[in-house]
């Protein structure tokens, strides 16, 4: 097995370089219906492939700036530069530094789980329990 990895890189980050290769498969599409203009057909489903690619990248652009402006900006205890997280646990985006906006997390190890809307109803029905 390979050696596993556990570095964590910002969400924003993780999108960003997922919008970034949208675009660049796009424009691969594109040149494929350049090369291939010969034949009517082909080029027109290269092009129209890679321009749904590149318009669907627009969209993870628009998308991205969406979850900016609910992203919580904060100082990254660890680099002291300011970064933005996203969910109950994110990283840093500077030094990957997991990071926390739950006392309850913290401390723990970084899990993306914790993000999920699954784990989130196991903890209030968890804490309903506790209460009881
Ligand atoms: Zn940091």
């Amino acid at each position: 097995m390979a050696q596993q990895q556990l570095v964590y890189s910002s969400k924003i980050n993780k999108i960003r370089s997922f919008a970034l290769l949208q675009v660049f498969i796009g424009f691969a599409f594109m040149y494929g219906g350049i090369l291939s203009k010969k034949i009517e057909w082909l080029m027109a489903i290269f092009m129209i492939v890679g321009l749904l690619f590149v318009i669907f990248s627009c969209v993870v652009y628009f998308w991205i700036g969406m979850l900016s402006t609910k992203a919580v900006p904060i100082v990254c205890p660890s680099c002291e530069k300011p970064t933005k997280m996203l969910g109950r646990v994110d990283a840093c985006m500077h030094c990957k530094q997991p990071l926390t906006l739950d006392k309850d997390l913290e401390g723990k190890e970084f899990d993306e789980k914790y993000n999920t809307r699954k784990y989130r109803k196991e903890a209030k029905r968890k804490a309903k329990e506790y209460k009881k």
